[in-house]
């Protein structure tokens, strides 16, 4: 992280803690171009409850009660039995559940990478200090407009003085994702809340929503215009190419993207009951007990059809697919992608990873892959 003008003592162990997730990043990576037969990305949630009720929101209750510690626990335990290599928290609000860095420290323990998915509300120094402490690697906070209103109340002047405490005291990445659509009443609030983060040295994302009835339009003229702004301010790392790829910008435009998901494969959405969903909008497919999950499930999800990929909006699915596009085929996916030429971080990623076209390692990635430990 950036975010090191703020110091007050803890700038040399956020560069250190900084430069160690960037390698784990990179094996993590390595590895998912490397084997297509592990879950990337797991969102698991240890509380359904939320203390907010955003309308367009429908994976929340006001009711139910943190899931067991040691459950969660045995949960994180069969990912990492499963190859996981990231596990990040969600909910309903994951703050509420009084455990949550026990939780964090399992994950870690796993040599997983560690995130929690947040509305940023119940955070106070020291909730941030613990999970410093457990070993998170990301936090994502959604900022929703500038001022609450009846659809958010998830507001950048409600959780500005959160987010000076994270720039001071988190060792941890924050990422600050504003969101655009037609559920959003001012799009002009998604720059404010991008300049906000950019200040503050977060990293910062913007992503379309869907409305109440999860319904998706293409984006007005001006809420299109502010989202290219968005983008074409966001530096060119491979996270940021990821983030905005093709599929994105379709959405934007009202466009079906073609692609496979791997949902129930790649990326896994394990619920508070504890079963494996495709994600949070697809519960119940396939809806098999994580305990039961095995890699014959894995293999099959990863090559079945889903009806509702045209205008999927769940962007971290999008994500994993497009690291499995790269290693299908990745000189391909290469030039499909960057017909421009590379951006410098996608060079260097080619270099340590990328066999040369007739199939042999190169020296470096051979290299690479024993630094990385992939093999
Ligand atoms: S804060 Fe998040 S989980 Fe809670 S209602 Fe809003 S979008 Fe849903
Ligand atoms: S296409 Fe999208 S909505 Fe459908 S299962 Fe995959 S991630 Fe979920």
């Amino acid at each position: 992280m950036s975010n090191i003008i703020y110091r007050d003592g803890t700038g040399v162990k956020q560069i250190t803690s900084s430069v160690a997730r960037r390698v784990r990043e990179a094996r993590m990576i390595g590895k998912a171009l490397k084997s297509s037969r592990h879950p990337i990305l797991v969102h698991i949630v240890p509380v359904r409850r939320c203390n907010l009720s955003c309308t367009y929101c429908n994976e929340y209750d006001d009711f139910s009660k943190p899931v067991q510690t040691s459950e969660m626990l045995s949960r994180i335990d069969r990912l990492a039995e499963l190859g996981t290599a990231a596990v990040h928290l969600s909910g309903g609000e994951p703050l509420l559940h009084p455990d949550l860095d026990t939780i964090v420290h399992r994950i870690r323990e796993h040599g997983m990478l560690a995130g929690v998915l947040t509305n940023g509300y119940l955070l106070n120094i020291q909730r941030i200090k613990r999970l410093n402490q457990a070993g998170l690697d990301h936090l994502q906070i959604s900022v929703d407009n500038v001022n609450p209103d009846d659809v958010s109340k998830k507001s950048l002047k409600v959780l500005e003085p959160k987010l000076r405490w994270l720039a001071q005291y988190a060792q941890f990445d924050v990422n600050i994702n504003s969101v655009l659509g037609s559920a959003v009443r001012n799009p002009k609030d998604a720059l404010a809340v991008t300049r906000c983060a950019e200040a503050l040295g977060f990293k910062s994302t913007v992503g379309i929503i869907h409305d109440h009835s999860g319904q998706l339009g293409p984006l007005s003229p001006d809420q299109k215009q502010i989202y290219d702004e968005i983008v074409n301010a966001a530096e060119k790392k491979f996270s940021d190419f990821v983030h905005y790829s093709k599929f994105q910008n379709n959405l934007a435009q009202g466009l079906p993207n073609e692609w496979q998901c791997h949902a129930g494969s790649r990326y896994l959405y394990v619920c508070e009951d504890g079963l494996v969903h495709y994600c949070s909008q697809q519960r119940g497919h396939p809806g098999i007990p994580l305990h039961r999950y095995t890699a014959e499930d894995l293999d099959r999800e990863y090559s079945t059809v889903k009806s509702c990929a045209s205008f999927c909006t769940v962007g971290c699915v999008h994500r994993v697919a497009v690291i499995d596009e790269f290693r299908e085929n990745p000189r391909h996916a290469l030039t499909q992608f960057f017909p421009d030429g590379l951006p410098r971080s996608v060079r260097i990623l080619k270099w340590l990873f990328l066999p040369k076209p007739d199939g042999r390692q190169t020296a470096f990635s051979g290299l690479a892959a024993k630094l990385f430990r992939l093999r």
